[in-house]
Parts: C-alpha cells; structure tokens; sequence
C-alpha cells in the first residue's frame, strides 16, 4: 500500500462534540435556540451564581443513549458527572460539568470504507458534558463580550481509539459518524455552526514502530477537507522535526487554512491540570435495563443497514443507495415511495434525476418539493402508458411545490395519450400514404429511409412516442406485401381512438415481461389517433383500468420488501420469516395528527375492522405524509406488535406498513424479494 508518510505512518484519533438537539439545556431550562441577543437564554444555574443547583435533563440523557446504541456501545448503567476546572471567561462557573472516570457509554465503533480498503474504527467512550459560552470580539471597539446563551447546551463527546491511519480515514469517519447522529435524530452535523466539533489528536512513528508518539491535539477545525488537510500537514510537520533530529512537544494546535500551516495555540495541559472530582451537585447516573432497552428497540436502522438493504434487497446501485441516503429526510422519503410504489429501482432513478435536484438541505431537515404519493402516482401513470416517460418531466415541473395531483395535471393540460400501438399505426399508415415514394424506396431495399419514417413519427409525436414501438409499427406498415393503405385498414377500436378494455393492462404486462420502457404514443392533440379524450372526468384510463376492487378490512394481499424491510428494521429475519410471525391486517386511516413536540412523528387512529375500536398508532414512517394526506388511505398495519411505551407517556399498539394512495391504486403489488402470494395474515 502506498503511503502518504514515507518510511512513517500517522495515529489519529479524533474527539468530536456534538450538541444533543435537545429543547433546553442540559441542567437547567433554558432554552437552547440560537441566533437569540446575547444572554436572554440563561438563568442562575447556566450563569454559574453561587447557590445554584443543576438538574439533568431527561431529553438530554435519551438523546446520548440512543446515539451510543446506534454507535454500537456499551452503556454503562451507572455514570458520573464531573467537574473538569478551568478558568475562560465564557465560562462562568469555573469549570465544566463533563464526565472522566465513568462516562455514559463505552467501547463501540464504526465502519469505515476507504481506499486502502474496509474497516473497522474502535470508539473509546461516548460521555455528556455541557457546553460553554460564547467570546464576542468586538473589532470596532476592542472589547470582549461574552454571550451564555449556549453555556450549558447539552454536548456528547465521542473519543475514538487511535485506530485511524490517513487524513482519509479520519475525514470518512467523521462523515459517517455524521451521519449515524443525524439519522438517529440528536444532532444537525452543521459544522460550521459549530454543533458538530472536531479535534484530531496526531502523532507519527516509524511504521513497524508499535509505541506511539508524542501527540498534539488539533482544534476545533470546521470543514472535513480542513480536517483532512490539517492532519497531513500536521504529521508532515512531526516527520520533519523528528528527521532533524528535534523532539515533537505535546501541544494544542490550531490550523490556518490560508497559510496552510498548524500553528501553536498553547502547551497542552495533562489531564491532571483539570483537577477532575465527581460532581457534587449531582448524584449518579443510574440507567435502568429497561429505559435503555426501550431507546434500542425504537432507533431506526442506522444509513448503513439502509444502503445496505437498498442494494441487496430492492436491488439499486451501491451509488444509488449511497446517494438516496445522504439525508435522513431523503432516505425517509424514498422510503415512503417505494412503499406507495413497489418499482423501487424506477422510483430511485426518478426521485435521483428530478427530485434531488430541487432538494435544499438545512441541518435534519429538507426541503422537498413534492410528496411521495406524487411521484409514486407520477410514475404510475408511466408505467400505464398514460404518459411518456419524457411527458413525466413536464409533469413533474408542474406539480412542484404543489399539491396538485399528477393525474389532475394530466388531464388539465391534456396530456394523456392513448396506450396502445393502434395510434402509432394509424399515423404510421398515414405519413407512409402521404409519401408513397420513401416508401417505395423502403420497399425495394432502401432499409436506411426507415430513419426518416422515424424521424417524421417522433416529430408527430412531440417526442413522446417510444422509439421502439414506433420502429415496430413502422416496419410493420411498410413491410413488403403488407398494404400500406390508410383506406384498407379496419377501423378496429385501436385507431379509431376508443381504447379496448384492458388494452393498457395487457401493454404493461408485455412490457414488464420484456423489460422495456414504456412510453408510447403521441402527445400531439393534433396527431390522428390522439384526440383529446382525456379532457374529462371519463379519461381512458377511467374506462381502460378497473378499479381496484374495495379492500375489506381483512382482505389478503401480498406485500413488497420493502414493507418487508420497514417492517423490521434492525431485525436478523428475513422478510418472509417476519411476515409468517405476524398478525398484517389492512386497514382505514381514520384520524392523523402529528405528535406535540415530538418532530416527524404522527399519531394515526386505524379502522381494522376491531371491534375494540381504531388503533392508535404512532408513525414515525408516515412522516413524508402531511397528516390530512393520510386520512382515507389504506394501510397495511401489523396487529400483533405489542403495544409499546415508546416514552413521553406515549404508547403505540400497531406498527403501521404500508400506505397506499385510495383511489385508482392497488394497495400493495408484487416485487422481488418477497415471493408472489405471500400473504396477510
Ligand atoms: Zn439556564
């Protein structure tokens, strides 16, 4: 393997605190919002006066623990506060109130995935601690302000071993250590405003060499390129004093990005220049086995259980998965399609192409300019034929940051075409009569004037005829012996612009067994064939695709993997294991309304045909959803959960699966994974 250091190697070991999005602060309540004026979040407890007692959050300590359990490590049930004494002036008390000899958590780690291969990143201890004010420097009056509104803000500490080798290693630990805290809920990842923090302890040895070095510690660096930068040059700079034959000294680092340099910002203090002691005005932390077991069993599967299953269960790219789970709001949001539509390779090519392009990420949340039940209709009415695949663009461009449905859409600017190859021949027929000698040509051998027959076709069409069927339909009409003549062909249903009954269902059938793209026909209100049938509420879609029968409340149907996969998130069974242990009912959503204060959760009221009453269930996966959206839908919804204390007093006694647009869908179809006819139970 090459190596960025020559005859030495680089051990880094990364500190990063990351503020809890808790709503006050860790020992007080106080707020924790920011970009407040200065000081007007602070009391008597975060202003550090004397006599004043800390109280620890609830919010705080749950927020840490799940982030621990989703890093893989071990809580410990009984934890010490600290105080670790230093004297700055945004630091009122005099000390910080951390945790040293017994902190939360212990012992997890993180998969990483570089270069020079996969591996594994050992954490050392996960521990609470509080932050500190703010200095304000004041250049016009060269004073010093200092603003508490932060003092005292919840932080979780994450100390890795010194396992990482590379600035490459250490910026892809921090991406995915990101990543695991923004998807489980406790932290934004905004570096620059300084609510995810990195320090990098570097030292360097000869390679072989198995004692470690003396170390400087880098702070607070606030871009992951900085970062990685700021490591090479630091362990440059070591090389470069050890090879002249100096010592390198334990100190703490800053990095000037300009200059490109690590500069001295003091002499490090050893651990003892705190004076640790336990902190005296709070007792233990003592965690019970059931509080922690409770957080383990409600985090959600950490970005990469999810890539995971978006490769090898629904079958996408390693990019693709990478790309639809960048965001936990995106990855929730393709989730939620492909519940609602069950080609999730279309719906990722589609939601990548389109959708992504229009997203703005902020901290967790995202500004998504559609629904999943829009794209999820959207690409439905492609894959009927409705409309081409290009036509599906316009569509798109409409419909965002709206509400409108696609069909609305369709049907309002007259867009929908007809789906079967009847239109296309009928044209074809057409523009063949009305240039006898290209087809004269064609005929005697000329096969290369098929292009212009093409060509003519896709411009009757606006474009929005598939090439293939077109070349089809084309050689068919001009074939030699066949008769080209408009006046000889049948006025069957197909070109005279009635849709047969089924036809539209018999063309996706065919295509889905070739694989094919669909999307036929001319868009052209002017083309024969077209028409404008579509105008009204008697669509040919009205009249060409029945109804899905109504769903009684215990109707069977099969599901999709990805159900299957929402369904147990975290868990070692395969789909089908899972659903043969499961009580899967379908049922009516009758009342949705999100949770007080608890973000991107909803609280569903299901109709199962009970005559206990509707279940009241509580969704985090419905969060793509505005609750008015889910009021009359169907769902799939597993009944044999127990019900389940989920904190805050709140409990849950069904997990909803599947939510299904009402009208004109099927509520649940069949994809891989999941073998056809698997039922609910
Ligand atoms: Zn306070």
């Amino acid at each position: 393997m090459s190596t960025p250091y020559g005859s030495f190697e680089a051990v880094i070991g990364l500190e990063v605190h990351a503020q809890l999005l808790t709503r006050t602060k860790a020992f007080c309540a106080c707020e924790t919002s920011f970009g407040d004026p200065a000081n007007t979040h602070t009391c008597p407890v975060c202003l550090g006066l004397p006599g004043a007692l800390p109280v620890l959050g609830e919010e705080a300590v749950r927020m840490a623990v799940s982030a621990a359990l989703a890093l893989g490590c071990t809580i410990n049930p009984r934890s010490v506060f600290a105080r670790k004494n230093y004297f700055y002036p945004d630091l009122p008390k005099g000390y910080q109130i951390s945790q040293y000899e017994e902190p939360l958590a212990t012992h997890g780690h993180l998969e990483i995935e570089t270069e020079a291969g996969k591996k594994r990143a050992r954490l050392l201890r996960v521990h609470m601690e509080e932050d500190a004010g703010k200095n304000v420097h004041d250049a016009r009056s060269s004073e010093s302000l200092v603003d508490l509104n932060r003092a005292g803000v919840p932080l979780m500490e994450i100390v890795s071993e010194p396992d990482l080798r590379s600035s490459e290693e250490a910026a892809e630990y921090l991406k995915r250590l990101r990543e695991v805290l923004m998807f489980v809920g406790v932290n934004d990842g905004n570096l620059e405003q300084g609510s995810f923090r990195c320090d990098a302890n570097v030292s360097v040895r000869h390679r072989g060499e198995h004692a470690l070095g003396t170390r400087t510690e880098l702070k607070n660096i606030n871009s992951f390129r900085f970062v990685a930068e700021a490591i090479d040059i630091e362990a440059r700079r070591q090389i470069a004093l050890i090879e002249r034959g100096d010592r390198v000294r334990m100190q703490t680092r800053g990095y000037n990005a300009d200059r490109r340099e690590t500069y001295l910002l003091r002499d490090k203090e050893g651990e003892a220049g705190y004076r640790y002691f336990p902190e005296p005005d709070l007792p233990p932390l003592v965690l019970d086995r059931a509080f922690v077991e409770d957080l383990r069993v409600a985090l959600p599967p950490t970005p990469a259980q999810r890539r995971r299953r978006l490769v090898d269960e629904l079958g996408l790219t390693p990019q693709a998965a990478a790309v639809l789970t960048g965001h936990p709001q995106i990855s929730s949001f393709y989730d939620a399609t492909v519940l609602l539509y069950a080609e999730p390779v279309k719906a990722a090519n589609f939601i990548q192409s389109e959708v992504l392009r229009d997203v703005r990420v902020s901290g967790l949340s995202a500004d998504i300019p559609v629904s999943p039940n829009q794209v999820a209709e959207l690409l439905r009415l492609v894959d009927k034929g409705t409309i081409s695949g290009k036509q599906a663009k316009d569509v798109y461009a409409r419909m965002r940051a709206t509400r409108a449905r696609p069909e609305e859409i369709v049907r309002e600017r007259g867009m929908s075409v007809i789906s079967d190859e009847g239109a296309l021949e009928a044209m074809a027929n057409k523009l063949v009569a009305e240039n006898p000698k290209q087809a004269e040509s064609y005929r005697a051998g000329k096969a290369n004037i098929l292009g212009f027959f093409v060509g003519q076709m896709m411009k009757l069409t606006g474009g929005s005829a598939d090439p293939a069927i077109v070349n089809k339909v084309l050689r068919r009409v001009l074939s030699p012996g066949g008769d080209p003549g408009v006046e000889k062909v049948a006025p069957t249903p197909q070109n005279t612009g009635t849709l047969r009954p089924g036809a539209v269902a018999a063309l996706r059938d065919e295509e889905r067994g070739s694989g094919a793209r669909r999307s036929p026909v001319p868009s052209d209100p002017s083309a024969p064939g077209s028409g404008r049938r579509d105008r009204d509420d008697q669509s040919p879609m009205a009249h060409s695709v029945p109804p899905p029968p109504p769903l009684g409340p215990l109707e069977h149907t099969t599901l999709t993997s990805a159900s299957a996969a929402v369904l147990a998130p975290a868990s070692d069974h395969g789909p089908e294991e899972t659903f043969a242990r499961l009580d899967l009912r379908v049922g009516r959503v009758i009342s949705a309304e999100r949770v007080p204060r608890r973000d991107g959760l909803l609280e569903l009221g299901v109709d199962v045909g009970d005559e206990a009453g509707p279940r009241r269930i509580l969704a985090s996966l419905a969060l793509s959803f505005a609750p008015e959206q889910l009021v009359g839908q169907r769902v799939v919804v597993s009944c044999a959960v127990t019900p389940r204390d989920i904190g805050k007093g709140l409990t849950s006694e069904g997990t909803i699966l599947v939510a299904a647009s009402g009208e004109g869908l099927a509520l649940v179809t069949v994809t891989g994974g999941v073998p056809p006819g698997t039922r609910v139970r």
